[in-house]
């Protein structure tokens, strides 16, 4: 599923990852270092942080990755919207880097429903987590849970977006929000 997205985004981007088949094989890893070659990135043939954000940000003119906050992570969501929520106060706001494949379900969810997903909490440094009473070991910590809500719809038709995508979801229906997560 994640590999088929990389797979269909490289040849938006005009490069051949041979058959979309979710395999992560050789053309598949020939394809990945092209792009990362003509972006200027480190060429590992592997689908990192960087190279993701570089492949899901559409097909404009190359550019320079930063770590700026407002890095447009997929065609939808930006980097700062999944900053830790202490807002500053115990950790910078990215104690771990936000999952690729979680951001590319993520993307896929907000596409089908058609209308805005707003994140309520993307990653979350420990101090944080234990303030808002997550479990220790919580998805939160290491970039793969997001909680958030879709104002057009319920949180039953988010959770259905979110399980046709591959999520795990947790419905918190009385505080209106979901918990995906991979
Ligand atoms: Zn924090």
């Amino acid at each position: 599923m994640y590999m088929e997205l990389i797979q269909e985004a490289l040849v938006a981007a005009g490069y051949d990852p041979g058959p979309i088949d979710g395999i992560d094989g050789p053309l598949t890893r020939a394809a990945i270092a092209a792009f990362q070659a003509d972006r200027g990135l480190e060429v590992d043939g592997m689908v990192g942080p960087l190279t993701h954000a570089a492949l899901f940000r559409g097909d404009g003119p190359a550019q320079e990755v930063t770590d700026a906050a407002g890095e447009q992570l997929t065609a939808h969501f930006k980097r700062d919207e999944f900053a830790c929520c202490c807002e500053g106060r115990y950790c910078t706001g990215f104690p771990a880097e936000m999952n690729g494949e979680l951001l590319a379900r993520l993307e896929a969810v907000r596409v089908a429903l058609g209308a805005a997903v707003i994140v309520t909490s993307g990653v979350r440094c420990p101090i944080r987590n234990r303030e808002v009473g997550g479990i220790a070991n919580s998805r939160h910590l290491v970039g793969y849970a997001v909680d958030c809500y879709a104002p057009d719809f319920s949180v039953f038709e988010l959770a259905a977006a979110a399980e046709n995508q591959g999520l795990g979801v947790i419905i918190y229906e009385d505080e209106g929000f979901c918990h995906l997560e991979i």
